[in-house]
């Protein structure tokens, strides 16, 4: 009686476990992109959809230690080198992305791709100086997020052509360089949208979809995206690299 209530106790805790600490998951490719996907970056106290300039940092100092390559969307294509590399991209253009993880990117020395919403209202957004400095750096690409962070499967077709196309130029407008990569808000999308995307002239698109994949030109417009914000100790961490979440 006592040794199967603590063989019960036992399982139940061992499926707990495995449930917050997703070894089971298959390991990816070392070699596929890891595509990291933020928001806000300020100290606010966390809502899931804020990284404090802390934990980011303790982030990329794990990534800098595993000898991973830092590259920002647009070098994804092009880069053929079979080792573990990195993309850091941020949504919405949260003016913290100025005000904290600027200063991140700078003391390390890299890159990061932020998606703008030009109209987002809301939030405490970028300023164009802000934008146009973090441009001049060299650290910073940016793509676009539409124009008004509008669910694209919620607008008939016109509008969200509208949306895709007219971001991609005024992100152009405030960077002066073509703006070659997009990100779905709220990762909502149809095939539909997809061709939208390419036809404004994007070269990639990313998702919300957590798991890790090859940049080829199957995925090059529905990339998934790794999410560490509430990742609290290294383990989850290594998880979510290696295995594409580390909760279920
Ligand atoms: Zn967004």
């Amino acid at each position: 009686m006592t040794i199967t209530f603590i063989s019960i106790i036992c399982s139940i805790l061992i499926l707990v476990f495995l449930s917050y600490y997703n070894f089971w998951r298959p390991v990816k490719n070392s070699s596929w992109p890891r595509i990291l996907m933020f928001h806000d970056t300020s100290d606010a106290p966390s809502s899931g959809m804020n990284i404090s300039l802390s934990d980011l940092e303790i982030q990329i100092q794990y990534l800098l230690a595993k000898n991973y390559t830092f590259l920002k969307m647009s070098d994804l294509a092009n880069f053929n080198v079979q080792k573990p590399h990195v993309v850091l991209t941020f949504d919405d253009g949260f003016a913290s992305n100025h005000t904290h993880l600027f200063q991140l990117l700078k003391k390390y020395n890299v890159p990061a791709t932020i998606y703008l919403t030009p109209n987002i209202g809301q939030i405490e957004a970028l300023t164009p100086e802000q934008i146009q400095e973090m441009q001049a750096s060299g650290l910073v690409e940016f793509g676009a997020h539409t124009l008004t962070h509008v669910n694209l499967t919620k607008v008939d077709d016109q509008t969200a052509q509208r949306e895709i196309a007219e971001s991609k130029e005024v992100v152009e407008k405030l960077t002066g360089v073509t703006c070659l990569s997009f990100a779905y808000p709220y990762g909502r999308f149809e095939e539909r949208h997809v061709h939208m995307v390419k036809d404004a002239g994007f070269s990639s698109a990313v998702t919300t979809k957590k798991t890790i994949l090859p940049f080829d030109t199957q995925n090059a417009f529905t990339l998934p995206r790794l999410n560490t914000n509430n990742c609290t100790n290294r383990l989850q961490f290594y998880l979510v690299l290696s295995r594409g979440r580390y909760k279920l």
